[in-house]
Formats: structure tokens, sequence, C-alpha cells
């Protein structure tokens, strides 16, 4: 009877006609380095606290969970350090709904968000949700950014938030204080650094710059060092008056019980979860260099995955890839493909199917 009712007849909003979810595909094979995870995960120890946590917060599933989660705010604070404290964080499912918060809470109808491509696929995601205006400036030809830049398309766009990620996804790239400062003095937007790799990173983080500018925003994950991407936690840090205005918008109870106390284990167990990423990082080095000494064009990654190429039909060798049981992604600048760092013989594999496939290079 409704057989034949599809999307078409649904009252869709105009601007998201035609518009297909978004996301890289979940396929399963031996070798999975397409969504920059990490590849390692919680010992049987930490698993064990955290399913006794998740009991734990049963005995009261009748309830609401912890609306503030406050604790759980306390908790990133130590992990963070400079001197944070928890009115200095908000925590939501995953950075990305930390960025559409800011999104709605600064963006919306007849606003801009500025952001420097190429970079993360789910920006424009984020805007077009929000109704906030999508502006993108490109990032120099060797993919830095620098303050002139910067302020030049503010002064340009006039945005009232700017999405500065470093390093940068997909091409690895970070960006120095001192570029992130000099623009922070001198525009009135909403600086957002999204740091979602930033344990990788040989540079120092944002954070320092905070007590001087109110108006910074530091977007942190658990889903990449911290190993945690299944349980759907990211975070801010900032001037307690930008976690007033996420509180606004936040939807009542977003941060769920089982989710809050899976993130505390996690933090307990901080030494453990991150043991990892200074061997991630060294794949992701090692991986750089291996393809350049075959030939490759590869970015230079300050992150846990890598962007290369350049191939005339960048399709091919992804699918290739596949065919040999290794996923990475195919995104970014035409002709280039990002695999993630994962274990040692995940990365041999890699190789392994690269050798193999020998693919022509432009
Ligand atoms: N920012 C960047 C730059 C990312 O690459 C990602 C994940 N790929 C995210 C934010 C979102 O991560 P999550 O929602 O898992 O915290």
């Amino acid at each position: 009877m409704t057989g034949d009712f599809t999307l078409a007849d649904l009252p869709l909003r105009a601007d998201l006609v035609g518009a297909e979810p978004y996301g890289a595909p979940q396929l399963v094979v031996p070798v999975v380095l397409n969504v920059n995870e990490n590849p390692y995960p919680p010992s049987e120890a930490v698993r064990r606290e955290m399913a006794e946590a998740v009991v734990a917060t049963a005995g009261s599933l009748n309830r609401y969970p912890e609306r503030e989660a406050l604790a759980l705010r306390k908790d990133l604070a130590a992990y963070l350090g400079h001197g944070l404290r928890p009115e200095n964080i908000w925590a939501a499912n995953g950075s990305n709904e930390i960025m559409s918060q800011l999104l709605t809470a600064f963006g919306g109808p007849g606003r801009k968000v500025l952001a420097f491509t190429p970079t993360y696929s789910m920006y424009p995601e984020y805007a077009r949700n929000t109704c906030t205006s999508y502006v993108t400036v490109p990032r120099r030809p060797d993919h830095t950014l620098d303050a002139r830049l910067v302020l030049d398309a503010i002064a340009e766009h006039d945005p009232t938030v700017v999405l500065v990620t470093t390093p940068n996804n997909p091409t690895g790239t970070s960006t120095g204080l001192d570029v992130i400062e000099e623009v922070a003095a001198n525009t009135d937007a909403v600086i957002v650094v999204d740091e979602a790799y930033q344990e990788f990173s040989q540079g120092p983080s944002a954070l320092e710059l905070l007590p001087r500018f109110p108006r910074l925003v530091v977007s942190r994950t658990m889903s990449k060092a911290f190993a945690l991407a299944g349980g759907r936690v990211g975070y801010l840090a900032a001037h307690p008056a930008v976690v007033d205005a996420c509180r606004i918008v936040r939807l009542p109870y977003h941060l769920s019980a089982q989710t809050q106390a899976v993130a505390r284990v996690a933090l307990r167990h901080g030494d453990e979860l991150l043991a990892r990423v200074d061997e991630l990082a060294a794949e992701a080095r090692g991986l750089q260099q291996w393809l350049r000494e075959r030939g490759y064009d590869v970015v230079p990654s300050d992150a846990n995955f890598v962007l290369f190429g350049r191939f005339p039909d960048r399709h091919r060798v992804w699918q290739q890839l596949l065919d040999r049981g290794v996923l990475i992604r195919e995104t970014g600048p035409e002709g280039y493909l990002r695999a993630s760092a994962g274990t040692p013989d995940e990365m041999a594999a890699l190789r392994d199917a690269l050798t193999d496939i020998a693919p022509t290079l432009e």
C-alpha cells in the first residue's frame, strides 16, 4: 500500500533535496585503514571495568543521565591539564556533535563558517545542517596556513566561526601556535581549533593560548588517540562562556549514562589507552618514508595517517587495494589517497599490496 512511497513524497527541507547520507564505506575486510581509528582495542582488564561501569549505570537507567556530565568534564579537564577546570570543558557524542553545537550556537542563517581546504569532509555537512554558509579558502600549495592567509580570508568573508584543523585531515599538516595566536589576536570571530589528532603531533596544543583568547575553542576527541571511536566522546576546552552557548543548544540529556561511564573508565586508564600513540605516529612516519623512496608524492604528515599519490586514476588503485583486503580512503585532492597508521602487520599488508599493484604515478 505504501510501497511506492519515497523520500520525494516527504516535505524534506529544500536544501536537503538530493543529498545523500555521507560516510566512508564500512566494509568487512582484513585490513581497515580508512577512518584514522586506533587499531588497538582496550585490554581485557579495561574492557571488564567498562562493562562493570555500564552495569552500575543500569541500576538507574530509569532515570535520565547527569545532564551536565560534570564528573566526566572534571576528568577531561584533569587529562588536558593547562589549569583547565570543568567549567572550561564541554562533552558530546563525538567531536562532530561538538562542532554541530558550535555551529548551531554561533552559525545559523545569514552567517558563515570559514574553513581552509582541503580539509575534513564533514564540515560542509555540519554547516548545511545548521543552515550556516560554508565558505572555503585554499591552503597554500604545500597545505600549510599562515596568519596572513587566514586573516585575509576572514577580512574577505566575515565569518562568525573559523575552523583551523591541526593536524589537518586529510593532509596531516600542522599549524603553528604563532599563526593561531596572531589570528586570534586580530579577529572577533570564534576560532575553533580542531585538534582531533593532536596527541599524534610533534607540535604544541593551542590549549596554552586559551587563557588569553576567550573566543578561542579547542576541539578534541577520544576517537583517535584514546582508541574509543565506538564510545562516541568528543569535547572542547574554552572560556566558560563558550560552554554556556553549547549548553543552550544541546539536546537535553544528550550524553547517555553509559557513554559517560565508559569514557570515565577510559580516562582512568589513559596511560594504557594512549600507550600506542607514539608507535602509531612512528608507523605513519615509516609509511611516508617508504612511499617517498618509491617515488610517490607524499604530503608530510604530523598525524596518524598519510596522504599520498598522485594517481591518474585513484579509484582504480583504491579498488585494487580493496581487492587485496586493504581498505583505505578515497579523499582529499584529486589523485590522492589517504591511509591510516595501523599495526605493523596491517602496514606490511598495505606495503605488500602496493608493491603487488605497482600503480602508475603521475
Ligand atoms: N575532526 C576531524 C579533523 C576528524 O578527522 C574527525 C573524524 N574523522 C572528527 C573531527 C570527528 O571525530 P569524532 O566525531 O569521532 O570525535
